[in-house]
């Protein structure tokens, strides 16, 4: 994988990731008021299963979107340290296949569900 590639890909998904952030917490802002209070989002207290679900689902948002950040910008830092593409568990290139569905991969396909401390 090209650098240049890798660094438009990833800075690209970044900028979206940021998007979907303000966006989730946005919600999540929106949907934790108080239950009894009719919600900033217009709904009746009679809503509060569905309130009280949802937000479950943008806190979850949030936590996801945040593990996703730092994953990009982890892999941004390997890009300037120059050790990007290269697995961290075996050191084998990765495979440009991979890296093109996830630039932010840092392992190989073997090493895929192996857990890397960073
Ligand atoms: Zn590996």
């Amino acid at each position: 994988m090209d650098t240049e590639r890798a660094r438009d890909l990833l800075t690209a998904e970044l900028a979206e990731l940021e998007d979907r952030a303000r966006f989730a917490e946005r919600t999540r802002a929106e949907t934790s008021g108080d239950p009894n209070e009719e919600g900033a989002l217009g709904q009746h207290p009679g809503d509060y299963g569905s309130e009280v679900a949802t937000a479950m689902d943008t806190e979850l948002l949030v936590d996801t979107v945040a593990d996703q950040r730092r994953l990009v910008e982890e892999a941004l830092a390997r890009l300037d340290e120059g050790t990007y593409g290269r697995c961290l568990v075996c050191g084998a290139e990765i495979d440009d296949e991979r890296l093109e569905a996830r630039p932010e991969v840092a392992t190989c396909r073997e090493h895929a569900d192996t857990p890397v401390v960073t």
